[in-house]
């Protein structure tokens, strides 16, 4: 049997129309082929590889750490080096409240150890996060996600959850006293980019504070430089309470974490015992690539160069197919007309060897989010090819 008929034949599936693009190798900013053809990578699988793909020093990392030690024990009972210094370097980005990590396995684990956190502390359980959101697939996460179609089939999911509107501050009025936390991306991702307003972030902030609510950052896409900034809550002049980071994190590897002040955390440690365990969460080599990428990042000011890039991206995709180019750093989403064009274009493209899909929630814009190591020449490129494939769809359409 070949790769692909295996593929098909044994692993679960996830759409009756997968993309099946076999990838043998990935480096930098790119993906090879079986066939030996190169694609540029403009999806980052989706935001994780922000250092690019098998960074050197990631790649030394995990050496380092693999002539050392694999698994040892469930995250929480051994001092494990890789794990410690990981921890002390996040809060090192973050404002001084922020000073305690727990370390997990992906984007939905930490996202549902925040939740329970959050109703921990707080004593109450009415948790509200926005329309349009994605915060993962487990069951906790599905929860607070913000499309009922994802949803109606798993019901019945966490009780008193509920969703307001991204951006519009009269839909605040929901959060009230009995609000353990409200979650929320500082960008909505899979609803196509989606940039609040600074007067919106900081209603939200008064009113979370005004309530006694927790105001909890998911930062999973958002993290890691991937905007502009190393998080991107530092676009706006806020503050969350707590905050969720995976995907850029791990430079590759899988490794998520729920951040709090220590105060909020200890929590997990009584009342029950174990609040919240996992048995791989912080995995040594994860943790070890992790503390690798963020040093590349801050040193490589990826974070910064990010900014100037999507400036770029936004001044070359001209056409006029192309509504508006929206997001920030290298979080980008360009909107045409409708799925039907979008995904002629996005095909052709891939066949012209760059990389990009759609939104969960947005299917008529084109996802921009290459590693943030990509060159100048290399976003010309890319750019040059999008409107290649537009121009050939377009002639395709005129021959009929
Ligand atoms: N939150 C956001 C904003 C995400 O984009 C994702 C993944 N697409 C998740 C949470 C869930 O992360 P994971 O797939 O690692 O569980």
């Amino acid at each position: 049997m070949t790769q692909r008929e295996l593929f098909l034949r044994f692993l679960g599936q996830t759409s009756e129309f997968p993309l099946m693009l076999e990838i043998v190798k990935a480096k930098d900013i790119f993906l090879y082929g079986k066939d030996g053809k190169r694609y540029i990578d403009l999806i980052s699988g989706i935001s994780v590889s922000n250092v690019g793909h098998r960074h050197p020093k990631v790649i030394a990392a995990i050496r380092n750490q693999i002539s050392k030690y694999l698994h040892l024990m469930v995250y929480g009972e051994f001092v494990q080096a890789p794990q410690t210094k990981l921890a002390q370097a996040l809060v090192k980005t973050l404002p001084a409240h922020l000073d305690n990590v727990f370390l997990v396995n992906s984007g939905s684990e930490a996202v549902e150890g925040a939740l329970k956190l959050a109703k921990r502390y707080s004593g109450k359980t009415k948790i509200i996060s926005c329309k349009n959101a994605y915060h993962g697939s487990t069951h906790g996460a599905l929860s607070v996600g913000g499309d009922e179609n994802f949803k109606r089939s798993f019901r019945p999911l966490l009780p008193d959850v509920f969703q307001m509107e991204f951006g519009n501050e009269a839909a605040l009025a929901i959060i009230d006293e009995k609000t353990a936390c409200v979650l929320l991306e500082p960008i909505q991702a899979e609803a196509g980019v989606r940039l609040p307003t600074l007067a919106y972030m900081k209603a939200l902030r008064k009113k979370c504070d005004e309530t006694g609510t927790l105001l909890i950052f998911d930062e999973i896409q958002t993290g890691f430089g991937r905007t502009g900034k190393f998080w991107g809550f530092e676009h706006y002049d806020i503050r969350p309470d707590m905050l969720v980071c995976a995907k850029g994190m791990g430079g590759g590897m899988p490794i998520g974490a729920f951040i709090a002040p220590q105060k909020i955390m200890k929590m997990l440690t009584f009342n029950p015992i174990l609040g919240h365990i996992s048995t791989f969460g912080g995995h040594p080599v994860s943790a070890a690539a992790s503390l690798a990428c963020l040093h590349v990042i801050l040193d490589e000011k990826l974070h910064e160069t990010a900014e100037a890039k999507g400036e770029l991206f936004k001044a070359l995709l001209k056409d006029e197919w192309i509504k508006e180019v929206r997001g920030k750093g290298l979080m980008l989403a360009a909107e045409f007309e409708n799925f039907d064009v979008l995904k002629k274009v996005i095909d052709k493209a891939i066949s012209l060897g760059v990389l990009t899909d759609w939104f969960l929630f947005c299917d008529n814009a084109m996802r921009i989010a290459p590693p943030l190591t990509i060159s100048e020449q290399q976003i010309r490129k890319s750019c040059k090819i999008i409107l290649q494939a537009i121009q050939d769809v377009k002639n395709e359409i005129a021959v009929g």
